[in-house]
């Protein structure tokens, strides 16, 4: 039995940059819309670094302009989820792509996605939650009205509430008001650090928005007393291996850190960010982490544990993911 093919629990998602470039080509013909340069003679997302990813990444994006651009992306989505083998995805969501931060167009967006997801569930038994999401570099007063679409929404569906984009936009501290909001109503948090940032980001994040995740968090393995507190502290850690690969973050798989953050007893798991723009799935991130580092079947299955584990779902839908795997 090939790893690629074990069953697999996704952490760490964002629904607009799983967009398989098919899809958004097919969508911009639709619109009449010149997406010229954002793909190379392959078809593929093209760009040089992580600032031209954000560009090339919110020009595809550009392409969603409604509720049911959404659905049929959702559906595009989880089509390749489930080929990879993922059972539960939680993705996140932004009302800043979908209807600008108003909530009642925001709501008409969450009701498409949620059917889309609903429908997938029926077809390819494959569970998405969502969290939804402020970014970065669009600022923090933009980031509260993001917060309130969360509160207004939250809910069995929307279950966390995150930040992404330019880690090195604004402070962390710029957000804790949205993230308190968040958490008022209820919602579970997690946060991008330790990407672009260095062991400080992650320390300032989690003082300033308190959250019980970190998207990707690597970096914390230049600080040997962070990745002890990060282990002490059970922090889960939403390790992307393939984009941090691609975007020159690492040269190469052996010497990402992944493993070692693992052997020092930190909640480590594994997903795959923007699949499409770093050419991986689920079932390729497992295999290369199977060829750089040896893992097992007895390896993932603690992985797939963890990311079980820490999921923002409530409890009778994680029961029903447990034995999911279980049956798998
Ligand atoms: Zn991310």
């Amino acid at each position: 039995m090939s790893v690629a093919s074990l069953p697999k629990v996704e952490l760490h998602l964002h629904l607009e940059g799983a967009a398989p470039p098919s899809f958004i080509r097919g969508l911009a013909a639709e619109k009449h819309v010149d997406l010229t340069g954002i793909f190379d003679t392959r078809g593929h997302y093209v760009y040089r670094d992580f600032w031209e990813f954000l560009k090339v990444y919110e020009a595809a994006t550009g392409v969603l302009q409604s509720p049911e651009d959404y659905a049929r992306l959702t559906r595009a989505v989880l089509a390749d989820c489930a080929a990879s083998g993922v059972v539960y995805a939680e993705t996140f969501v932004s009302p800043d792509f979908c209807g600008g931060r108003d909530v009642g167009a925001w709501r008409d967006y969450l009701a498409a996605i949620r059917e889309a997801a609903e429908a997938a569930e029926r077809s390819d038994g494959i569970t998405l939650r969502g969290i939804v999401t402020c970014i970065r570099h669009f600022g923090p007063e933009k980031a509260r009205e993001t917060a309130l679409c969360a509160a207004e929404t939250a809910g069995d569906w929307v279950v966390g509430f995150g930040i992404a984009g330019d880690e090195q936009a604004g402070a962390p501290k710029d957000f804790a008001w949205s993230f308190d909001c968040a958490r008022e109503a209820g919602l579970r948090l997690t946060a991008h650090a330790g990407e672009w940032g260095g062991p400080d980001a992650i320390r300032d994040t989690l003082a300033a928005l308190r959250p019980e995740r970190l998207g990707h968090g690597v970096r914390a393995i230049e600080d040997p007393a962070l990745v002890d507190r990060l282990a002490e502290d059970g922090i889960v850690l939403e390790v992307c291996p393939g984009s941090n690969v691609a975007l020159g973050l690492y040269p190469g798989w052996r010497s990402h850190p992944i493993d070692r953050l693992a052997r020092a007893g930190c909640k480590v798991t594994v997903s795959t960010d923007d699949p499409p723009f770093f050419h991986t799935t689920m079932a390729h991130e497992f295999e290369r982490l199977h060829d750089a580092f040896d893992w097992d079947e007895g390896e993932f299955d603690r992985i797939t544990r963890t990311a079980l584990d820490a999921v923002f779902c409530d409890a009778d839908t994680k029961a029903r993911i447990a034995k999911r795997l279980e049956r798998a």
